[in-house]
């Protein structure tokens, strides 16, 4: 069986969905790999490094996703890559089914069989596979990078013959796996970091990297199904903004990244928090693409705002291309191992990794949330 390594078009998608060295152990357990030609530059992987893996490099992109059984990509298909697959093939990528449904209902109209790597389960045995955790980590370190390159001040304390420098405050908020990569390396940059999250159980990740816990007590459950946050009420969210305004408005630098799976992203930081924070402060929302956690983001731009930079940034993982590339590819490696037994697919609906990411087979959208979001 043939798997495609398909060339990003996404503007802006400098990702690609396998590496060579990854490449090489798909081919030793048998596997044909084809390479669209080029499928890595954006990455600096070669054609020759993939073909001295064992792929064979395509230039004819419909001969490629024609023939293969398997076309591994990043973003999702549009629809002249649609066209292209077969009926009976399958499709691995990130497809973001509840932004893009339609996208899923050319799928199922093609016959072809989807995977969706966000939709893989926040398990032990999934952790390996867990595109959404290896990307975010990725964009939390980027995030802390891009504040600290903007802010007009030092992170660490410094202590010169010009003077001592006090340490940059830091705060963050949304400590999943983005919010805690962006609290080390604000840490490791010798900034002085407080985080909260209305999920009380990372109270002890938090402080273990060396930051203090901004505890909020809520009156209502804040912990959905798989650990998940929930969305919580106005009034909610309305207490958690005045209870945070005093951290934000003392803060040289806020990231955001507060998410609720299929949901807008909660707003935390509000115009009059904006207003109250210090000229030359700076904010980065990682959560821009889904609505956007401060009210002054503009998704994909820097507004300065009151003297206050707020950035908005999208596919930040893009922005790292190497190493998103080498996690990526090694969550859909190991993904494969357990899609493929030795040569030949095998679509065991009894595995819950393969029920739970498998989005469309033989015509059919087979995530109930996808077809409601359709509906
Ligand atoms: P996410 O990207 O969905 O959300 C980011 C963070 O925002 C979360 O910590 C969430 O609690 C927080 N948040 C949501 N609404 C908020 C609000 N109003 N105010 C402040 N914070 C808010 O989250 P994620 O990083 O994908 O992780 C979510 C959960 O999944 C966590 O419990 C994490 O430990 C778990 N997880 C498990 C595995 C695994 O077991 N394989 C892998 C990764 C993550």
């Amino acid at each position: 069986m043939r798997i495609a390594l398909a060339k990003e078009i996404e503007v802006g998608e400098r990702r690609v969905g396998l590496i060579p060295d990854l490449v090489a152990r798909l081919v030793k357990q048998g596997l044909e790999v084809g390479v669209e030609a080029g499928a890595g530059e954006k990455s600096f992987f070669s054609d020759e490094a993939y073909e001295k893996a064992g792929a064979t490099i395509y230039d004819d992109k419909a001969k490629l996703w024609g023939e293969a059984g398997i076309v591994v990509k990043v973003a999702p298909p549009k629809d002249e890559e649609i066209s292209l697959l077969h009926e009976g093939s399958i499709v691995i990528s990130l497809l973001n089914p509840l932004g893009k449904p339609e996208t899923i209902q050319k799928l199922a109209d093609r016959r072809v069989t989807a995977f969706a790597m966000e939709t893989i389960p926040r398990t032990s045995r999934a952790q390996s596979m867990d595109v959404l955790s290896s990307q975010a980590a990725v964009a939390g370190y980027k995030a802390v990078l891009l504040a600290a390159a903007t802010a007009p001040k030092f992170f660490p304390m410094l202590t010169t013959a010009a003077g001592t420098i006090r340490p940059a405050k830091v705060f963050v908020m949304g400590a999943g796996v983005a919010g805690l990569q962006a609290i080390a390396t604000a840490r490791r940059l010798g900034a002085v970091v407080e985080a909260f999250d209305i999920r009380p159980a990372v109270k002890e990740e938090v402080q273990s990297l060396g930051a203090k816990f901004v505890e909020i007590k809520l009156d209502e459950d804040t912990v959905a199904e798989g650990g998940y946050a929930k969305e919580i009420s106005e009034e909610s969210k309305k207490r958690t903004q005045e209870l945070v305004a005093e951290t934000v408005a003392g803060a040289d630098v806020v990231v955001t990244t507060a998410q609720v799976p299929g949901k807008k992203a909660p707003l935390l930081v509000t115009e009059e928090m904006v207003a109250r924070m210090k000229p030359g402060a700076v904010i980065v929302d990682l959560a821009a693409e889904q609505g956007g956690n401060c009210a002054c983001t503009e998704a994909g731009k820097d507004v300065v705002v009151n003297g206050v930079t707020v950035l908005g940034p999208i596919n930040l993982p893009s922005s790292m291309p190497v190493h998103a590339s080498q996690m990526y590819a090694k969550n859909i490696l190991t993904f494969l191992q357990i899609l493929i037994d030795k040569t030949e697919v095998n679509l065991n609906f009894e595995d819950d990794i393969i029920d739970n990411t498998c989005v469309t087979t033989g015509g059919e959208i087979r995530n109930a949330r996808v077809r409601e979001a359709l509906d």
